[in-house]
């Protein structure tokens, strides 16, 4: 099995994890989609790179600033500020 298969593989299994971690972040729900079916593997750069986050091709079109705001106003208020150490 290829490493990407394997991935694939482990993704799908934890597919309902990741749905619900993603929500609580305030990750768009197409990026939560887009990140599960590992659209990203053979592609690895996306804006905001390193911050845990990973847009799909639709929203990576979008601005950084964009894409904060997005994520701050949907994130779980308990959990630390987006984008992490900033
Ligand atoms: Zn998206």
């Amino acid at each position: 099995m290829s490493i990407k298969n394997a991935m694939k593989l482990v993704a799908v299994m934890n597919r309902d994890w990741w749905q619900e971690a993603g929500k609580q972040l305030g990750y768009p729900k197409c990026c939560i989609d887009s990140f599960c079916d590992l659209a990203h593997v053979d592609e690895p750069s996306r804006k905001l790179n390193g911050t845990g986050y990973i847009p799909c091709l639709v929203c990576n079109e979008k601005t950084e600033e964009e894409l904060i705001a997005v994520i701050t106003a949907n994130r779980d208020p308990n959990i630390m500020p987006f984008p992490l150490g900033d």
